[in-house]
């Protein structure tokens, strides 16, 4: 089984403290769903059931590969690229 080959952008690995929500909904005034963090530039974005999809945006616009959810309780990553789910978090 083939893992991510990407693991060396990973900058951010922790969920921060405070979480406002999500940058972009903030910005423009929208409504996110669930929260995304990039994990090569610490983004906050929101979810592909939110209406403005800023995490996979955020992909698009930039090519960092990685997000992570940081909704409570959980800690799977999802790789864009490879279109692959993991755990970076240790434990
Ligand atoms: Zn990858
Ligand atoms: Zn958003
Ligand atoms: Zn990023």
């Amino acid at each position: 089984m083939a893992g991510c080959s990407h693991l060396d952008t990973v900058e951010f690995l922790e969920a921060p403290a405070e979480i406002p929500g999500c940058e972009d909904c903030l910005r423009e005034g929208t409504r996110w769903v669930h929260l995304r963090m990039c994990q090569a530039c610490g983004h906050i974005g929101c979810c592909d059931n939110s209406p403005r999809r800023h995490a996979t945006a955020h992909n698009a616009a930039t090519g960092h590969p990685i997000i992570r959810s940081v909704e409570p309780g959980e800690d799977w990553s999802w790789c864009y690229e490879d279109e692959l789910m993991f755990r970076l978090a240790p434990g």
